[in-house]
């Protein structure tokens, strides 16, 4: 299958501390690398879950592919073409690919009423000569909720439902890649799986490609075939869903895998591996996942592990990966 989204070996910084803060905190680099040295590919109409804990750059390796976070190195493209800078073609990369935000009522505006939402995209890009009203019932139906929702506000609506009209909102302009940011975040069990099931069935039924944020790497089991686990911006291990549920080979990796609760697969968990991130502005030496890591050794702390083939198509940044 052709390659849709390619990222290859990017570098997202950003600038932590202001001048003066920096000089009173004796700190010489104020930049931090939020992603760093990622590359993945998603071919067209497949799907990719991206793993990690909070602050491991998943959202803002998201933000940077839909031309949202600065680019310090590497590269974007998407069916071919790199990622614009700005101006009208930036425009027209992000009818191509959209975004749905982690607090679907927060980033729904309450002023609007949900039809309004829906339409909006196509007054943004210069669309409002289309039928909006048909537009609307279109998406509405689209995502499974009835058109008399058209005339709610944000504040009327439950989690889930503000969740579908995120997504409804997100595929007015038929992007052809989705970038679905913890879609199933704060949701009841039940809600979850609807909302997966959604974006799976809107999947086969448009040919979207998904890349999906998530912390739970349940619903990665559940909606996407490849797998890449984020750690201090960096991709620690990529592979086939089922070769890393079948044998992790990262030990962070299998910290998070053996969080899951065997009784209730669906459910988040924030805190599944011990110890405290380090700060990106001070980033251990060799393996950054040494000062966490109940194997490190040490070569560990001295030497910095580069991503190595455990199989074909499952490659983990270690030293010593886990048997498989
Ligand atoms: Fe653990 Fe060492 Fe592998 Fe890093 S390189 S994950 S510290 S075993």
């Amino acid at each position: 299958m052709a390659e849709l989204l390619e990222v290859d070996r990017l570098r997202v910084r950003f600038r932590a501390l202001t001048p003066l803060a920096a000089r009173l905190a004796g700190v010489r680099d104020p930049m931090i690398d939020a992603v760093a040295d990622v590359s993945l590919s998603i071919p067209e109409g497949g799907a990719f879950g991206l793993v990690g804990e909070s602050g491991s750059g998943k959202t803002t390796l998201g933000r940077a592919i839909m031309g949202l976070a600065p680019v310090w190195s590497g590269a974007i493209h998407l069916g071919g073409a790199a990622l614009p800078k700005h101006g009208t073609a930036l425009k027209t990369w992000r009818r191509h690919v959209a975004m749905t935000f982690q607090d679907p009522t927060g980033s729904l505006s309450p002023r609007l009423t949900v039809r309004a939402l829906l339409t909006e995209p196509f007054r943004i890009h210069g669309m409002a000569s289309r039928n909006l009203d048909a537009e609307a019932r279109r998406l509405i139906s689209l995502v499974g909720l009835a058109t008399d929702f058209l005339d709610r506000y944000p504040h009327e609506l439950s989690g889930g439902q503000a969740r579908r009209v995120g997504i409804a909102r997100a595929l007015a302009l038929e992007p052809r890649l989705l970038i679905a940011d913890e879609p199933t975040a704060g949701l009841d069990v039940s809600v979850q799986g609807e909302v997966l099931n959604l974006l799976a069935r809107l999947r086969g039924e448009l040919g979207i490609a998904l890349l999906l944020i998530t912390h739970n790497l349940a619903a990665v089991r559940l909606s996407a075939e490849q797998l890449g686990v984020m750690y201090m911006g960096r991709l620690v291990e990529t592979g086939t869903t089922a070769a890393v549920f079948r044998g992790a080979a990262h030990p962070y990796t299998a910290a998070l895998l053996a969080a899951i609760p065997i009784a209730d697969p669906t459910r988040d968990r924030e805190r599944a591996v011990a110890g405290e991130v380090p700060s990106l502005m001070n980033r251990p030496a060799g393996c950054e996942f040494h000062t966490r890591c109940p194997r490190a050794e040490a070569r560990c702390r001295a030497e910095t592990p580069e991503p190595r083939e455990i199989a074909p198509g499952h490659t983990a940044r270690c030293h010593f990966p886990l048997s498989r």
